[in-house]
């Protein structure tokens, strides 16, 4: 193993990573470790997706038990970028440039990823540095906005509540979703100025609906994983509160059950922080992560969110049909309210209805709304 960066081969880390990596890695290859968890390495065969996926699999796999530190133990979840020397690159310059370019799009992946460099990819990231320049500024410059889409009762169609998604009119693009670049301003940080951004508009433009006597009972606002281990979240939501006047039990923050992935306890403390302001807390996308039942009893959640992915077939998939009517059923025994979102059918909305879970989101009361557009709607 060629450790390609001097500086860090006192690090004890590093150590204990190379003596486990010699055991699977060829004397021809080499392993390089750019900063934290990443990785690079370079292979001296001919470009062969096989062999990188397989020198990569097996680096995961002999980092997937932690190291022990002085006496703590250390998880490695590595993102490697693979490269195929000379094949790719013909200077170490553009091997190490390379290299680095896939193991971001790895890193965009998520942890314990590789994946192989390719000439598009150097394309895409070209363009996605761009972005990621372009959405620096378009805070500052006034590009996001932020839509909201109605929670509805199935029973009168009265809206009971606004989640409010953000968007970004970009100046060449047009109006990108948060798909394209949320995932970006989490790798870069931007998001949690970002995420305050979000918080202090939805909480103004509640109270603008208030003034007119019009605002539905809550106000709602996604709040992603990297939001939620900031440390900065409990003060912006406090700051938020008391700038904008906001009741806190109408503002509702939609987190995910990734939160319950990371130290549990740590998570607890945090909701509990939260809650201790007053404001609601909703677990969207429920039921496609990995809830554990064990910690959801734990976790100070007022409302579960049914995912899309089980509501789009609820009409002729009896196994969604069996797991909506589950989550209800969870949900009203342990005491937390349910909404089910992605509602597009009257069929879907009836067998809702019928299971006892009437609050609804979806296209059939409304797209996401632009906030003059969706003011109308709350007028009406
Ligand atoms: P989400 O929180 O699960 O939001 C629901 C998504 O489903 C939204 O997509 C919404 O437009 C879409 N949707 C609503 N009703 C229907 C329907 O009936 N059918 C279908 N097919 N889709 C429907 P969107 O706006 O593109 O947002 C995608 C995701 O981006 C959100 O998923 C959320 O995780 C994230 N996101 C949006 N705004 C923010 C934000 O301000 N902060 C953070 N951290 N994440 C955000
Ligand atoms: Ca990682
Ligand atoms: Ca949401
Ligand atoms: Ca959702």
């Amino acid at each position: 193993i060629n450790d390609l960066y001097g500086h860090a081969a006192g690090d004890e880390v590093l150590k204990l990573v190379a003596r486990r990596l010699r055991q699977v890695v060829r004397m021809s290859d080499t392993v390089g470790r750019l900063a934290g968890d990443e990785f690079i390495i370079a292979l001296t065969d001919v470009a062969d997706g096989d062999v990188g996926d397989q020198v990569a699999s097996k680096i995961i796999e002999a980092l997937s038990e932690p190291f022990l530190i002085l006496d703590a133990e250390l998880f490695c979840l590595p993102s490697i970028g693979i490269t195929y020397f000379p094949d790719q690159a013909d200077s170490v310059e553009a091997l190490l440039r390379n290299a680095d370019i896939a193991m971001y799009h790895a890193k965009l992946l998520g942890d314990r990823r590789h994946i192989a460099f390719s000439e598009d990819m150097a394309q895409r990231s070209i363009e996605m540095m761009n972005l990621e320049n372009d959405l620096r500024h378009a805070l500052n410059r006034e590009e996001l906005e932020l839509h909201y889409q109605p929670k509805v009762s199935g029973h009168d169609g009265s809206v009971v509540g606004a989640e409010a998604l953000i968007r970004w009119r970009h100046p060449r693009l047009g109006l990108v979703g948060p798909g394209d670049f949320i995932p970006l301003a989490e790798e870069s940080g931007l998001i949690i100025p970002m995420g305050r951004w979000t918080l202090v508009t939805a909480c103004k433009q509640y109270m603008l609906w208030q003034a007119e006597g019009i605002a539905p009972d809550s106000v709602s606002v996604n709040v992603s994983m990297r939001q939620f281990t900031d440390t900065s979240l409990l003060e912006s939501v406090r700051d938020v509160l008391e700038t904008t006047g906001i009741p806190p039990g109408c503002l509702d923050l939609e987190i995910t059950e990734s939160v319950m992935t990371g130290n549990v306890e740590r998570a607890v403390s945090i909701l509990n922080g939260l809650k201790s302001l007053g404001v609601t807390l909703s677990m969207d996308d429920f039921g496609t992560g990995y809830s554990s039942l064990n910690y959801l009893k734990t976790f100070p959640i007022d409302t579960l969110k049914i995912d899309q992915t089980f509501v789009r077939d609820l009409s002729h998939d009896t196994k969604d049909a069996a797991i909506v009517t589950t989550i209800v059923t969870l949900a009203r025994n342990l005491g937390f309210n349910v909404i089910a979102e992605g509602v597009e059918s009257h069929d879907q909305l009836a067998f809702l209805i019928g299971s006892d879970c009437p609050l609804f989101q979806g296209y059939l009361a409304s797209r996401p709304l632009p906030v003059d557009a969706f003011t109308e709607f709350l007028r009406s």
